[in-house]
């Protein structure tokens, strides 16, 4: 982060528009919206700014420019089109410790004005630090699309309202909560669709009536399938639950850009492996989840995949229920769907495949024998937790008379930037696995169906096509240079 966003109080305080252009007009009309007395500095004036400078809105300085003049603004906008004259006026601002924007210059410049979605008081600023202003103003468009249009009068009431929940909540946790609660239930609702009538009904009812707002001592859990690695893929419900949670526990599998959803007083507990240690017993993680639970904070399990997945959610959820614990369950991406989605590996495939089984690779132990029945023409299995038992699987599916031509595809860290997909075959898989030096996560899949990666792989290719351009692969450093140089 080279500079910090930061929202300045301008209420009345003296700023600088130097130029009289267009530019230098937009500037002051952004500079008028805080509040600031602006004072403008040039030769010639446009006829907008003019008008503002002739109704009083605006103040023009009479005398020329001089190094000291910046001395009395706090900022200072150097918008003329005169680079050099630009570039004095932020190096007379820097001597004098006043911030300059000199437009169009990022490196000129010691603040720059951010694109902003502005539905006071709610203000998203949104920077790329000089790098790329059109992608910036693409972000605000999507935002300004996506926020809902009353969320500002939405903000404005819940501050005009703060006082008297302070009142009734004194207890700073039940107020969090109610406030939560308020701005994802019905009162939040009636002042988005604009109904202020019957959203100051239903807050009165809430406030004065004996409809209590979940005491402490109230805890809950939610079991959250976190989606199998890219984050993208996690439902918006489970989103939502990361950012609203007192305390998360979390798995190996869970990928950084969704622990970074929790609120940042969140208590963060890993809970899973690492390098084949468990930092805690599923019995201890039951307990600790009841423990916290009857304590009264929500917590937040998340787990990669879907929960009840081979996630172990299901002892979680009984052993809440067993201690008579409020509890949801949110399903997640389990990492089948999501490996064979990325890896072009369809589960189903019209007189292909007609059936699918998630498994676990532990096959003799969890399926018993039988399990070489799954593997009847028109099937697909799923295997998970297959990376050490690769050269068993590829040899029990020989010794049990199927076709060595069989097709099996692994599929490692999949839906993740590092995704590998290896293609091989009953007879070869051993072999191929050894070669390529697969580690886990992994997924195996068994299944004619596979065949159709070879048409549909999609996600490895974009990666790769990326990663190309990033190295320099499709245009070289130079061909970039020569391009820059040759204009
Ligand atoms: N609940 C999880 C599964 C947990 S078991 C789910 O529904 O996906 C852990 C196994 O899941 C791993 O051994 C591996 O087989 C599989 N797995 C999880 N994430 C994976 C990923 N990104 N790529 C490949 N396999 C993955």
């Amino acid at each position: 982060m080279d500079r910090l966003p930061v929202f300045l109080n301008l209420r009345d305080k003296p700023c600088l528009v130097i130029g009289g252009g267009t530019v230098a007009a937009r500037k002051a009309k952004l500079l008028q919206r805080t509040g600031a007395a602006i004072s403008v500095l040039a030769d010639d004036v446009s006829a907008s700014l003019q008008e503002e400078i002739e109704q009083g809105r605006l103040c023009r300085v009479d005398a020329p420019y001089c190094s000291e003049l910046v001395e009395r603004f706090l900022l200072v906008i150097a918008a003329t089109d005169d680079q050099a004259f630009n570039h004095r006026i932020a190096a007379d601002a820097a001597a004098a410790a006043r911030f300059c924007n000199v437009v169009d210059d990022n490196a000129a410049s010691s603040f720059i004005l951010p694109a902003i979605v502005d539905r006071s008081p709610v203000l998203i600023a949104i920077g790329t630090e000089g790098n790329a202003p059109v992608l910036a103003q693409q972000l605000k468009n999507q935002i300004e699309a996506w926020l809902p249009a009353r969320i500002g009068e939405l903000a404005a009431q819940a501050g005009r309202w703060r006082k008297l929940v302070q009142k009734r909540f004194a207890d700073l946790t039940t107020r969090r909560r109610f406030w939560q609660d308020f701005f994802t239930g019905p009162i939040a609702e009636h002042l988005l669709a604009g109904r202020q009538a019957a959203a100051e009904k239903a807050m009165r009812a809430q406030l004065v009536g004996n409809v209590v707002t979940p005491a402490p001592g109230s805890g809950e859990a939610w079991i959250v399938g976190a989606g199998p690695g890219d984050p993208g893929l996690m439902t918006l419900r489970g989103q939502s639950l990361v950012g609203r949670a007192d305390v998360i526990l979390y798995d190996r599998l869970v990928s950084a850009p969704i622990l970074d959803l929790a609120r940042k007083e969140a208590e963060m507990i890993f809970v899973g492996k690492t390098a084949g240690a468990q930092a805690m017993s599923q019995d201890e993680i039951n307990a600790l989840l009841v423990r916290l639970v009857r304590e009264g904070h929500r917590v937040c399990r998340l787990k990669g995949g879907d929960p009840f997945v081979f996630g172990r959610g299901g002892e979680e959820a009984l052993a809440l229920a067993e201690a008579g614990l409020p509890f949801q369950i949110v399903p997640g991406i389990s990492a089948a769907l999501g490996c064979a989605a990325y890896a072009g590996i369809p589960l189903t495939l019209r007189g292909v495949s007609g059936s699918v089984t998630l498994a676990t690779a532990k096959l003799d132990k969890d399926l018993g024998p039988d399990w070489p029945q799954l593997l009847n023409a028109g099937h697909t299995l799923a295997l998970y937790m297959g990376v050490s038992s690769i050269p068993e699987i590829g040899e029990q599916l020989l010794r049990r008379g199927l076709s060595p031509e069989l097709p099996v595809a692994i599929v490692e860290n999949g839906t993740t930037p590092q995704q590998r997909t290896i293609i091989s075959s009953a007879f070869a898989l051993a072999r191929d696995a050894a070669a390529a030096n697969i580690v886990s996560p992994a997924m195996v899949f068994v299944g004619e169906s596979i065949r159709a990666a070879s048409k549909l792989q999609w996600f490895e290719q974009s990666v790769r096509n990326r990663d190309a351009v990033l190295d320099g692969g499709f245009v070289s450093h130079i061909d970039c240079q020569q391009l820059i140089e040759t204009g």
